[in-house]
């Protein structure tokens, strides 16, 4: 085994469900992201649909076949590892969307995975690159898949679909890379795609650490006496800084407590006792891939993701808490995703709104409603800072749809 590699980008798998992200990132990487993973019930080793993939390069081979995930080359030398890159396994199914926002905040990148067999666009396809517009994820390779199912010419008029449909949208130039998931064919040129398109972020290492978490836990067995209780566990991301063992981190919006019928949310406070990533026990972590961390937390705080769209970092240096705020809002000319594309109506005073902000989904009230502006009254509050991209979903029919943008003003 060559030793593993702490992910440094995160890189989302996009598209309508059934399309073959799954199968994709299982043929990328060896592990299947639909399982619920053992570890999570085991330890702090968290898996959100993150599956962790070593690029790897073989010396003196041709493009693209220099390009590989495994360890030894066709010549039978040993390939050289690239990088190591974690793929966020958006799910494809249509209630699903505020997850893929959430998890979108979080990506570097992303692959739009689209079925060569039908037509271009299926619903989730257009409402997943419209959220990828949307939060300005512009580093876009797509995998036209299956195409072991389809003649070439269906192939090709399924590419034109596709060259089509991204045209005037964040992923018009974007790579089309033939691909067959299922049969990993043409992996190699896939790799070499997102080499190319999706490189690492510079990061500040100096930045203060900043963590979006997406999940909490409390990962002790039921009976577990109070002596051998573990601490709660946060899992998420780091957006910024570095991270070590003993750090003090506070959480954001913390606690919510009740004092004379009002209520109020406290910070938390704690200690890092514990880090996982790429799957080992690190003591430093910087950006890239998800993140476990053990705290010193009360796991009653952090059971079933109590604490899960919550911001962590050095204690003063999370942005404000919002229980209400103001946001510029940009509206989508239609509803996507929906079969009959209806038109999106203005915002008004008194309807309700579900917003995704980072990894926290809110539904709000919507106080006050002006031309290109509202007001909206939280049920939760957010952490987040002025100038914070929101993602407006709005309530048609049995599902909440994503109707446009907005940007935290106040
Ligand atoms: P997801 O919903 O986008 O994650 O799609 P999955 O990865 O779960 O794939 C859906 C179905 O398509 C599964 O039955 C896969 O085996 C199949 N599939 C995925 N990729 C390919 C491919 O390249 N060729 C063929 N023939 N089938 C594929
Ligand atoms: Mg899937």
């Amino acid at each position: 085994m060559a030793g593993t590699q702490q992910p440094e980008v995160n890189i989302g798998l996009v598209g309508h469900v059934d399309h073959g992200k799954t199968t994709l990132v299982q043929a990328l990487s060896g592990s299947w992201t639909d399982q619920h993973s053992e570890e999570m019930k085991r330890g702090i080793s968290i898996r959100l649909g993150y599956a962790d993939a070593t690029f790897r390069y073989c010396e003196g081979a041709e493009e693209p076949e220099c390009y590989t995930v495994e360890e030894e080359c066709p010549d039978g030398s040993e390939s050289e590892p690239l990088r190591t890159v974690s793929f966020v396994d958006a799910p494809g199914h249509e209630t699903l969307m505020a997850t893929m926002l959430s998890g979108a905040s979080l990506m570097d990148g992303a692959v739009l995975v689209v079925s060569a067999s039908e037509s271009v666009p299926q619903p989730q396809t257009e409402e997943h690159l419209m959220a990828l517009d949307i939060i300005g994820i512009d580093n876009i390779v797509i995998a036209q898949n299956k195409v072991d199912l389809v003649d070439s010419e269906t192939a090709r008029d399924n590419y034109e679909q596709i060259q089509e449909f991204v045209e005037g949208t964040v992923a018009e130039g974007a790579p089309v890379v033939p691909v067959s998931a299922g049969q990993e064919v043409n992996m190699d040129l896939l790799i070499q795609a997102i080499e190319e398109e999706i490189p690492t972020p510079e990061r500040d290492p100096d930045a203060d650490p900043r963590m979006h978490v997406a999940r909490s836990f409390d990962i002790n067995k039921p009976g577990t006496t109070y002596e051998d209780l573990a601490g709660g566990v946060l899992g998420g991301s780091l957006v910024q800084g570095e991270l070590s063992v003993d750090d003090e981190i506070e959480i954001k919006p913390g606690r919510e407590v009740e004092e004379g019928g009002q209520t109020e949310y406290v910070p938390i406070e704690t200690t890092i006792r514990s880090l996982q990533a790429g799957g080992e026990t690190v003591d430093t972590v910087s950006p890239g891939g998800l993140l476990g961390v053990g705290t010193g937390l009360d796991p009653a705080l952090t059971k079933g993701d109590a604490l899960a769209g919550r911001l962590a970092g050095p204690p003063g240096s999370l942005p404000p808490t919002w229980q209400e705020f103001t946001m510029e809002v940009d509206l989508l000319e239609r509803v996507v995703g929906a079969e009959s594309g209806e038109t999106v109506d203005e915002i008004s005073t008194g309807e309700p709104l579900m917003m995704t902000v980072g990894t926290a989904t809110t539904v709000g009230a919507v106080t006050s409603a002006r031309e290109g502006e509202c007001e909206v009254n939280l049920k939760r509050p957010v952490a987040a800072e002025p100038g914070a991209k929101i993602a407006i979903n709005r309530r048609i029919g049995a599902r909440w749809r994503l109707i446009g943008l907005g940007t935290l003003t106040e």
